[in-house]
C-alpha cells in the first residue's frame, strides 16, 4: 500500500476484474467504489474522501475494447477526465493523467519525442481513443494554465504484466493464451510493425515518482516506456520461446486499420527529469506474466 495511505479505487470494472484486487478488499485502508468517472459527482467524492493524489487511468485501452463502444470511449476520456480534474482541483490534490503513445498516431517521427505532435487519423477506428486522450491532455494543460494545478501527464507505451485479462485482446495476452493452448500465434498484417514493451512494475514506479515523490511538477507530457523495439513477428518467437513451444506456427491475418507501423519512445525526458528508466527486461517480465497465466487462468489451459 502506498506509504500507509488510504486508497480509494473508482472503477466500473468494464474491462477489469474485481478478482484482481480481491487481496485488498478486506484491508481497512482500501475501498472500491463501483462507479463511472463520467457519472460520478466530484463534490460527493471530495466531501467523503478528500484525496490528496488522483491517479486517473479510467479508460478502456485495448483496441477491441475501446472500439466496442467508441463514443463512450471518447466521452470517458473527455467527460471522465474533466470530472476527475474538477474533483482534484476542488481539494487541491495532485493529478496524474495516464495518457498514451497513441497520441502520436501512426508516427512519422521515430523514435517518438514528446515534442512530436503526432499523426492521428481523426476518421478511423482508433480515433475514439487517440482523440479522446489528446483531448484529455488538453484538459490537463488548461487546468494547469488556468488554475495552477500540480499535474503529471505520462504518455504510456505498450505495457504488460500479471493480472491482464485473458480476453484483453492486446498482443501480449493474446500470444500467451494462444501458446498455452497450443494454437498458432495470430499476427495481424505481415508482422514487421514494431512495438516496445514495458513491464507493469516499471510503469508503477514512474507514476509514483512523477506524482508523489517530486517537489515540483514536470512541465508537459513525459514518455514512459521501454526503448527496446521488436517486430511483432520477433515478439511471437520470443513468446513461443518463453513457453518452450518453438514448434508452434504463426499465421498472418488481415492487418488492423490504421495500425501504427513503428513505435518506440525516446525517454530522455523521463531519464533527466524523473531519474527514471525501465529496470525490467522483456524476458523477465514475460516469464512473470506467463507464470501468472499458467497459475491463475484455468480458462486459458488447453482443452482436455
Ligand atoms: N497484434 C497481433 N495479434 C494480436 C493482437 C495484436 O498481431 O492478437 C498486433 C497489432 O496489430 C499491433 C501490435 O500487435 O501491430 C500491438 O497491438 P496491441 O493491440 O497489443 O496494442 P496497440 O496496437 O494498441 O499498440
Amino acid at each position: 500500500m502506498l506509504l500507509g495511505a488510504t486508497v480509494v479505487v473508482l472503477d466500473d470494472l468494464s474491462t477489469g476484474s474485481e478478482h484482481n484486487i480481491s487481496h485488498w478488499l478486506c484491508n481497512p485502508k482500501f475501498m472500491l467504489i463501483h462507479g463511472d468517472t463520467m457519472l460520478i459527482d466530484p463534490d460527493a467524492v471530495v466531501a467523503k474522501h478528500r484525496p490528496t493524489h488522483v491517479f486517473h487511468l479510467a479508460s478502456p485501452a485495448s483496441p477491441p475494447h475501446y472500439q466496442r463502444d467508441p463514443v463512450r470511449t471518447l466521452m470517458c476520456n473527455v467527460q471522465g477526465t474533466l470530472n476527475m480534474l474538477t474533483l482534484a482541483r476542488s481539494c487541491s490534490a495532485r493529478f496524474l493523467l495516464a495518457s498514451t503513445s497513441e497520441v502520436y498516431g501512426d508516427p512519422e517521427q521515430h523514435p517518438q519525442l514528446e515534442s512530436y505532435n503526432g499523426s492521428v487519423n481523426t476518421f478511423g477506428p482508433r480515433a475514439c481513443y487517440d482523440e479522446g486522450k489528446r483531448c484529455a491532455e488538453t484538459l490537463v494543460y488548461e487546468h494547469v494554465r488556468l488554475y495552477g494545478m500540480f499535474t503529471s501527464t505520462l504518455r504510456i507505451f505498450n505495457t504488460f504484466g500479471p493480472r491482464m485479462q485473458p480476453d484483453d485482446g492486446r498482443v501480449v495476452s493474446n500470444f500467451i493464451v494462444q501458446a498455452i493452448r497450443g494454437e498458432p500465434l495470430r499476427v495481424y498484417g505481415v508482422g514487421v510493425q514494431t512495438r516496445s514493451f514495458q513491464f507493469v512494475h516499471d510503469l508503477v514506479d514512474a507514476m509514483l515518482i512523477a506524482l508523489v515523490f517530486r517537489e515540483e511538477p514536470v512541465d508537459g507530457p513525459v514518455n514512459i516506456g521501454c526503448p527496446e523495439e521488436r517486430t511483432i513477428d520477433d515478439f511471437a518467437s520470443i513468446v513461443k520461446g518463453t513457453l518452450g513451444r518453438p514448434d508452434l506456427g504463426v499465421v498472418h491475418e488481415q492487418a488492423a486499420i490504421d495500425d501504427p507501423q513503428r513505435r518506440r519512445p525516446d525517454i530522455t525526458k523521463a531519464r533527466q527529469l524523473l531519474g527514471w528508466q525501465p529496470k525490467w527486461s522483456l524476458d523477465d517480465g514475460l516469464a512473470e506474466t506467463v507464470d501468472y497465466f499458467l497459475l491463475r487462468n484455468a480458462s486459458v489451459k488447453p482443452k482436455e
